[in-house]
C-alpha cells in the first residue's frame, strides 16, 4: 500500500487515472446503451451486434406486473412468456436496433390472463413509443414513400402508428367550450370515399371526424356532444347540400344555432359554373374548320378561375383577349368576379342582400346554363348565404384549414382505411401537440 501512495498510479493505469480524473469516465456497453436508448422503466443487460441490426436485451425495473389495459398491478406472476418479446426501436445511425425483453403474464380481474405492460412501447405493439411517435409525426410532413424508405417501414406500419398517436394523445376535453363550428366533407380516396369534419371556428382546428357525408354521420357528432354542449353552439357553418342541414336543425342537435353557408364553397361553386361555360366554348372551338379560336383559347382555365391580381402576363394578355371578344364566356368571367366582390368582408348584411338578388336576377338572364342553374341554388340557401356575411365565420382561417387538410390527404393517398386517413387528419390539423422523442422531457435519460 505504501509504495502506491508514495509513487502515484501504476503507469499502465495513467491513463485511466487521468480520465478519472477529468470526468471521462471509460463506461460499458451495457451502461453506453441504457444512456443512448433512453428508454423508460429498464435496464439493458447485453447487446449484440448482428448484420445491420444491433439487438439489446433489457429487464424491466419494476418487480410489479401491470395489466396493459388498466391500472391493476400485482406481485403475483400467472407464468413467464417461453420466447422474449421483440421491438423495433429508432435506428442508431445506420443501425436498426431491435429490443428483446422476457415478459411474464398475470391475471387482472377485469382484462383476465395477459402479457404485461412494459413502460417504453403501447400495449401490443411491436415498435416502441419513441419510433410510433417519430412516424406519426413525420406522416404529417412528408410523403408516404419518402417515410417508408427513411425509416424502412411499410406504409400501412404508418398508418397504423397514426391511428395508435391520435388514440392516446388526443384530448379527450375538445369538444368542450365549441360555440362556432364549421361541418365540411373530405374525399380520401378515389371512388366516393368521404370523411365528414367538424371544425372550431375559435382554435381554427379540426376536433372530430367520422367516416361517410350524410346525415347521419353528422348525428353521431350531436350525439357525442350530448345536451347540454349541443345547446352552447351558437352557430354551424356549412356546404349548400340538404344533408348536414338536416341534422344540424334536428331537435336535440343545434336548431338554436345560426346557420351560415361556408362561403369556400358558395364560391366555388360559381367558380365550376364558370369552368363549365369554358369547357363548352372550347368543344364549340374544336370544332371549327379554322383551328385558330382554339389555339388562341387553349389553356385559358386558370386566366378564368385565378383571382385577376395573381395572374401572370401571359394569363393576363389571354384574359384581355377574352375581353375583346365580349362573349358568354366574357360575361360569365364577369359574374365570377362580381359575386367574389359581395364576400371580400367589408359589406353588411343588407348590402350584400342588394347584390345578391342582383346578381342572381343577372345570372338566370344570362343564357349561360350552369349559371342559371347557380342563381337558383343561390337563391334557395340566400338566408345561409347572408347569414355568413352578417357573421363573418365562413373566414380565411377555415379556408386555410381546408387546403391544410387537402393536402395532408393528397400527399399521403392511398390510405388502408378511413381510420388511418382520419388518425392523420387529426395528428396534422387536429389538436394535438405532437412531441418528438427529443423533446419529450428525458425521464430516465441519466439511467
Ligand atoms: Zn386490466
Amino acid at each position: 500500500m505504501g509504495p502506491r501512495v508514495a509513487h502515484g498510479p501504476r503507469p499502465r493505469f495513467r491513463v485511466l487515472y487521468a480520465w478519472i480524473l477529468e470526468g471521462r469516465l471509460p463506461v460499458r456497453v451495457t451502461t453506453a446503451f441504457n444512456r443512448l436508448l433512453r428508454l423508460e422503466g429498464v435496464n439493458v443487460c447485453s447487446v449484440v451486434f448482428g448484420i445491420n441490426v444491433i439487438t439489446v436485451t433489457v429487464v424491466l425495473r419494476r418487480r410489479r406486473l401491470v395489466c396493459p389495459h388498466c391500472s391493476f398491478s400485482t406481485g403475483a406472476r400467472y407464468d413467464t412468456r417461453p420466447r422474449p418479446s421483440v421491438w423495433r426501436h429508432l435506428d442508431l445511425g445506420v443501425w436498426r436496433v431491435q429490443i428483446e425483453a422476457t415478459l411474464r403474464r398475470l391475471r387482472c380481474p377485469t382484462h383476465g390472463v395477459v402479457v404485461e405492460a412494459v413502460p417504453f412501447a403501447r400495449p401490443g405493439v411491436h415498435l416502441t413509443r419513441d419510433l410510433d411517435d417519430l412516424l406519426a409525426w413525420l406522416a404529417t410532413r412528408m410523403d408516404k414513400t419518402s417515410i417508408a424508405r427513411l425509416c424502412r417501414v411499410s406504409w400501412r406500419t404508418v398508418g397504423r402508428a397514426c391511428e395508435r398517436v391520435v388514440g392516446t394523445e388526443l384530448d379527450p376535453g375538445r369538444l368542450d367550450g365549441l360555440f362556432r363550428i364549421g361541418v365540411d366533407e373530405i374525399s380520401w380516396r378515389k371512388h366516393h370515399k368521404y370523411l365528414t369534419l367538424v371544425v372550431d371556428h375559435d382554435c381554427g382546428c379540426v376536433v372530430w371526424g367520422a367516416r361517410g357525408r350524410d346525415a347521419k354521420t353528422l348525428d353521431a357528432f350531436f350525439d357525442e356532444l350530448g345536451p347540454q354542449r349541443c345547446a352552447a353552439i351558437e352557430a354551424v357553418s356549412l356546404d349548400l347540400g340538404p344533408a348536414y342541414l338536416k341534422s344540424v336543425q334536428a331537435e336535440g342537435h343545434a336548431p338554436q344555432a345560426i346557420v351560415c353557408a361556408d362561403i369556400f364553397h358558395v364560391v366555388k361553386l360559381v367558380g365550376d359554373a364558370l369552368d363549365e361555360v369554358r369547357r363548352d366554348l372550347w368543344q364549340q372551338l374544336r370544332r371549327l374548320p379554322d383551328d385558330r379560336w382554339a389555339r388562341d383559347f387553349k389553356g385559358s382555365r386558370w386566366a378564368l378561375l385565378k383571382n385577376p391580381e395573381d395572374l401572370n402576363d401571359r394569363q393576363a394578355d389571354q384574359l384581355a383577349r377574352i375581353r375583346r371578344t365580349r362573349g358568354g364566356i366574357w360575361r360569365a368571367y364577369e359574374m365570377k368576379e362580381q359575386f367574389r366582390a359581395i364576400f371580400a368582408g367589408d359589406l353588411t348584411r343588407d348590402q350584400a342582400a342588394v347584390l345578391l338578388d342582383r346578381w342572381c336576377a343577372r345570372a338566370q338572364r344570362s343564357r349561360l346554363a350552369p349559371f342559371v342553374k347557380c342563381a337558383r341554388t343561390m337563391r334557395h340557401r340566400r338566408d345561409l348565404i347572408l347569414n355568413a356575411v352578417e357573421h363573418g365565420i365562413s373566414n380565411g382561417r377555415v379556408e386555410g384549414m381546408n387546403t391544410k387538410v387537402r393536402l395532408i390527404i393528397r400527399r399521403a393517398y392511398g390510405f388502408h382505411s378511413a381510420d388511418a386517413a382520419l388518425a392523420l387528419v387529426m395528428l396534422g390539423a387536429g389538436p394535438i401537440d405532437l412531441k418528438l422523442p427529443h423533446e419529450r422531457t428525458p425521464a430516465q435519460a441519466a439511467a
